[in-house]
């Protein structure tokens, strides 16, 4: 099939106006969410359901035509747009959006992959229930991509990532074939979980097309509180006290280097943490309540409490009203665009086991100033989940151009840090093509034999997002 003949064969299946090929209609779906690469396609496919992406994926197939599925486009790794071959196409997703069912004994939603994450949230919540996913980017990522790189969050820690969330999958296979798995079941024992081979898989084994979500009980309070601590140690004797205390109501605690504060206020001088001194470190801890706010109050100041007779903590504010449990987190959501407003910088999305968190921030802190003495910390993340956004930017005397250029040098003491102490180089944000090779040097050969197996079974032809994770 020539490429004329299979462009005209997309057009009877989507309708002409669904093939995108002039360049400014294509030039939104080719460039990633932070700008940093344009790819080339030779169109992009906006399917409206599950029928039309099984037809166009058999076309891809028979043409040979390799396709990337993108939802939001709001990945961070370059894996929701084409490379610069121009031969691929872009099938977008975000016209599949609809509910498709609420069972609220059995406690689940069945949506659509193009689902924006926050509609869904907002369906939940009128039907009296929580869909617990939540990340900055809620407005504009759907249900499809969170499913493709497995979403992690700011609610990890309670609830778990997508993969927990998810019982059932809907899936188009790379020949086209429709696999109906979207089973509302929470024990099913009955051979290779496929379902858990397609979450994670950043869109290279299949096309996500429709999910089966849990839902939970919305909580009756949500109560904030922030901490002053001396030492990445201080907060990991605070992370034990709270889930003692509070168990499962724990559903948020976020470590914010002092450096990452620091920014905040220089870039967003109303955002103040309301302490009088500044501290090396800081804890935003949140908890979730099914009895009431004075309860989960009462739960929070017993921990800071116990927290301050036990010298873990140097200061500490509980929020008082939902504003300024608000202006709590805006602090923690703020620190990103902070550090774009401040400069470039070095990013890093790494995990390690939460015993080990304390060691790796010493031990690879060290190594970074032996290394680029003066080069600031901006570290945070979802310290609950072992996961921390540990972000490199110049030291305040360098051009941040020239920092930039260590990037690979710096990217290699981050990683083999994490890889040290037995964790992964990247936690949520998943591989595409910006660690594509890197991961070689930390995975082990049988590892890599194996998804490379995996690979070729699902899709032999290699059409399925080329080129991203292998
Ligand atoms: C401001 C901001 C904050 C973020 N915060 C977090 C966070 O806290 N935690 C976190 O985990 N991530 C976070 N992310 C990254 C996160 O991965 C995405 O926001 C989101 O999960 C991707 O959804 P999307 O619809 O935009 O997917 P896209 O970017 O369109 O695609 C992502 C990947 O999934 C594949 N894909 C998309 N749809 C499908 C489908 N239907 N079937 C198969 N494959 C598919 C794509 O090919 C690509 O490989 C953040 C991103 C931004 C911009």
């Amino acid at each position: 099939m020539t490429r004329p003949e299979f462009l005209h064969a997309c057009c009877e299946v989507l309708g002409a106006m669904h093939v995108l090929t002039a360049p400014e209609d294509m030039a939104p779906y080719l460039t990633d969410w932070r700008g940093r690469f344009t790819g080339s396609a030779a169109a992009v496919l906006r399917p409206a359901d599950t029928l039309q992406v099984a037809a166009v994926v058999a076309l891809c197939a028979e043409a040979k035509v390799p396709l990337v599925p993108q939802g939001g486009n709001t990945g961070l790794v370059l894996g929701s747009v084409p490379d610069l071959a121009g031969n691929a196409v872009v099938l977008s997703l975000k016209r599949m959006n609809r509910i498709r069912a609420i069972d609220l004994v059995n406690n689940t939603i069945t949506v659509e992959a193009g689902s924006i994450l926050e509609e869904v949230q907002n369906a939940a919540s009128k039907a009296d229930r929580l869909f617990p996913l939540s990340l900055a980017a809620e407005g504009s990522c759907t249900i499809g991509g969170n499913l493709a790189t497995n979403a992690g969050g700011t609610a990890v820690l309670r609830y778990g990532s997508m993969r927990d969330l998810c019982l059932g999958l809907e899936v188009v296979t790379a020949d086209g074939k429709v696999w109906d798995g979207l089973r509302g079941l929470r024990k099913d024992n009955t051979g290779y979980d496929l379902r858990n081979l397609f979450i994670g898989a950043e869109g290279t084994l299949g096309i996500i097309t429709a999910a089966v979500l849990k839902l939970f009980p919305q909580p009756k309070a949500q109560v904030t509180a922030l901490a002053g601590l001396n030492t990445p140690q201080d907060a990991l004797r605070l992370l034990a006290m709270a889930q003692a205390t509070c168990a499962a109501g724990l559903t948020g605690f976020e470590l914010m280097s002092a450096c990452s504060v620091a920014l905040v206020a220089r870039h967003f001088p109303q955002m103040r943490t309301g302490f009088q001194d500044a501290h090396a470190q800081y804890v935003l801890l949140e908890i979730s309540d099914s009895e009431s706010e004075a309860h989960a109050t009462a739960m929070l100041e017993a921990v800071v409490e116990e927290a301050m007779e036990g010298a873990v903590l140097c200061d500490a504010v509980v929020a008082s009203s939902i504003a300024q449990s608000r202006a709590l987190w805006s602090l923690r959501e703020h620190i990103t665009l902070a550090q774009a407003a401040e400069g470039k910088h070095v990013k890093h999305d790494v995990s390690v086991p939460i015993s080990s968190i304390a060691e790796f921030i010493g031990q690879t802190d060290a190594l970074l100033q032996q290394a680029f003495p003066g080069c600031r910390m901006v570290t945070f993340g979802h310290l609950g989940d072992g996961n921390l956004h540990y972000n490199v930017s110049a030291p305040e005397a360098m051009a941040d151009e020239a920092f930039i250029q260590h990037q690979e040098a710096i990217n290699l003491i981050v990683h083999d840090s994490a890889v040290r102490f037995g964790g992964s180089i990247s936690a949520e944000h998943g591989l595409g093509m910006l660690k594509r090779d890197e991961i070689r040097r930390y995975k082990s050969d049988v590892e890599m034999e194996l998804m490379t197996a995996i690979k070729k079974a699902l899709d032999p032809h290699q059409l399925m997002n080329p080129g991203k994770v292998l």
